[in-house]
């Protein structure tokens, strides 16, 4: 007999009514987390009195989630002051869709490049990277350079 699909369905329904019973009574359909966890975070986060992005003195601050995380974990908070929290929020949204690279380049046209993942870099990041390596360890960069121009010339031949 086959009765698992019936008794699946019942069970989930169970378990789903369960689930409703155990609500906290302060529990809200829409906004649920959000303004708890900034009043958290308000409470526990000492205040600056600065905007720790730009630096303005103002009163007219908001916690602001470090990464977009929201955890309940001071440190990755910050108070910034109205138009950093805008431009902040902004940001946070176009580099999640990958429009911006973490320094604020735009991921397009001759600046974007595939790697072989398929991951999207910046060039201009790797060009920075890469002239930081190379003022680091010029010897490595350069014997790198050669092997890489030994290893093309060999598959060259091939
Ligand atoms: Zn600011
Ligand atoms: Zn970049």
């Amino acid at each position: 007999m086959k009765n698992g699909t019936k008794h699946s369905k019942e069970s989930r329904l169970k378990n789903s009514l369960a689930h409703l019973g155990k609500r906290p009574p302060n529990y809200k359909e829409t906004g649920v987390g959000y303004t708890s966890l900034h009043q958290w975070v308000a409470y526990h986060k000492p205040k600056s009195p600065f905007c720790e992005r730009c630096g303005k003195i103002t009163t007219k601050l908001d916690a602001s989630s470090i990464n977009h995380t929201y955890e309940r974990d001071i440190s990755k908070w910050r108070w910034l002051c109205r138009p950093c929290h805008g431009k902040e929020d902004k940001e946070s949204g176009i580099r999640k869709h990958n429009i911006i690279c973490k320094r604020g380049h735009k991921l397009e046209g001759v600046n974007l490049w595939l790697n072989n993942r398929g991951d999207r870099v910046c060039k201009e990041c790797k060009s920075i990277r890469a002239k930081n390596n190379y003022r680091k360890d010029t010897f490595k960069v350069k014997e790198r350079v050669k092997a890489y121009r030994l290893k093309i010339r060999s598959t060259i031949k091939r």
